[in-house]
């Protein structure tokens, strides 16, 4: 106990000292400067892919990120993905894909890394304590937009690259960066397809560089979960009906959908839809172990929720819950009466909104069919007159890796040379659907290699990256491309 409350006041610059001192890392050291003042040119151009009047600057930030790939010494291909139609009549030229290439030989590995140029919107009145597109040094850590999601990321990745081509490439590297991640990646699953059997043909191995770690300790991400995203309509009468004329002469549709919902997961979370579990991958000792060696604090979740009493009371339940079993939320009610004061109504319609994450190996159509015959067996056992109906607007698969695929051992040798720790394998409990399109469309092997911290507030107010995960990030993804070419 003791031991875990000093570490927890140690910073992760202390707990997580690098030891191995070589030529590579030292010179990344000795660029740091530069390294920090390439992420402030960078962060200054505002790349918000959202907001129409800053798709010059986001043109601009693709440009002067293939600018200093050529520097590198790196092949530049600029895909042009058309336009877009932001509002009726109003279309916008998306962002060209850089698909970048150092290095061809055939006795080497290729290894491909995903990145973004695309920024979430922000401005200093939201509640920011810096300028958002002014890179400012504190404590330690480097603020502002798009430092960790994912601007310095990238600049991590191709400053590995700029210093491991000092004394050779040990892999051929190829880059695959967009300009519209934030915005839901427009044209880019169908770009991914048409370039199967050419950019991608001789990549062996994915790498996604924009995610963080569960802690101060690096994170190999390794699965995410899907999402099945439902729909229940009641209807009842023609239109909304007074309840002082009404209420007790009519089946109301609200009263329906309340029901069904509270039918779906009980107070424990459990979801109470048959068969739900039955593709769920059991849990084996091996996985079980994993879970243990995870840094995670809950007292820390506890104080940053205000969540007093979860529903799993220790880290290995709490993760497991969050990563490899399927949860179900309510999300609310569209229709029916939402604002303040007493309007006396009933609604004619409402439309209740749930979504079910998913985990390997639930399959999206078997899970609608489960929902939709369960909603309609009990609909049907209450014998009310409306009529109900079951959408399921979003399907999205899981994604899991195998962890014991060479990338990820790589990625695990590195870790513990850059800080003389085993990496945390974790998951997401949210969706990342472009490692799931990579791993449909391509067939190869994926890999979530981030370098973000757990508190960097990426898509927030006060987004950072710790100077310390940028730099020795720099030696990660250096280290990784070394540590790959003995596999
Ligand atoms: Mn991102
Ligand atoms: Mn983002």
């Amino acid at each position: 106990m003791l031991l875990l409350y000093i570490l927890s006041l140690l910073t992760s610059q202390a707990y997580l000292s690098p030891v191995t001192k070589d030529a590579l890392f030292q010179y990344i050291d000795d660029h740091q400067n530069d390294y920090i003042q390439r992420l402030k040119d960078w962060v200054a151009i505002e790349s918000d892919s959202s907001d129409p009047s800053k798709r010059n600057q986001l043109q601009h930030m693709m440009q002067v990120t293939k600018d200093y790939i050529l520097q590198l010494g790196g092949n530049v291909e600029m895909a042009e993905l058309g336009e877009q139609e932001y509002s009726p009549g109003r279309k916008l030229h998306l962002p060209p894909v850089i698909l970048a290439e150092f290095g061809n030989d055939t006795n080497k590995p290729t290894v491909c890394f995903y990145g973004h140029m695309d920024v979430q919107p922000a401005k200093k009145e939201d509640g920011w304590i810096t300028e958002p597109y002014t890179l400012t040094e504190k404590d330690g850590n480097l603020y502002g937009r798009g430092t960790s999601d994912d601007k310095g990321q990238v600049l991590a990745l191709l400053h590995a690259v700029e210093s491991i081509k000092k004394i050779g490439l040990p892999v051929n590297v190829k880059l695959f960066i967009e300009g519209m991640e934030e915005v839901g990646s427009q044209g880019l699953e169908q770009l991914v397809e048409e370039k199967k059997n050419t950019f991608f043909s001789n990549v062996n191995y994915i790498v996604v560089t924009d995610t963080p770690w569960l802690s101060v300790k690096p994170g190999i991400t390794y699965g995410a979960r899907g999402n099945c995203y439902f729909l229940i309509e009641v209807k009842g009468a023609r239109r909304d009906l007074h309840s002082g004329g009404f209420g007790g002469t009519v089946y109301e549709a609200m009263s329906d959908l309340i029901y069904l919902l509270d039918l779906l997961v009980d107070v424990k979370g459990k979801i109470l839809i048959p068969g739900i579990y039955e593709d769920v991958l059991p849990l084996n000792e091996q996985e079980k172990e994993l879970y243990k060696g995870l840094e995670f604090n809950l007292d820390e979740l506890q104080a940053d929720t205000g969540v007093q009493t979860f529903l799993h009371n220790t880290k290995e339940e709490l993760l497991m819950h969050r990563w490899r079993f399927p949860s179900l939320s309510i999300h609310g009610i569209e229709g029916g009466f939402s604002g303040s004061g007493t309007k006396t109504v009933i609604p004619a319609k409402v439309i209740g909104k749930f979504s079910i994450r998913q985990v390997p190996n639930m399959n999206p159509s078997v899970v609608e069919k489960q929902v939709s015959d369960y909603l309609e067996n009990k609909f049907s056992e209450r014998k009310s007159p409306n009529k109900m109906k079951v959408n399921m607007v979003i399907g999205a698969q899981p994604w899991l890796a195998n962890m014991n695929e060479p990338q990820y051992l790589a990625a695990r040798k590195a870790v513990k040379r850059v800080f003389n720790i085993d990496a945390d394998m974790i998951r997401a409990g949210g969706t990342i659907p472009i490692a799931k399109n990579f791993e449909e469309v391509l067939g190869k092997s994926v890999m979530l290699l981030g370098i973000g911290g757990p508190d960097d507030a990426p898509h927030g107010q006060n987004e950072k990256i710790s100077k310390f995960n940028y730099i020795e990030g720099t030696k990660l993804y250096a280290s990784f491309m070394q540590e790959l070419t003995s596999f």
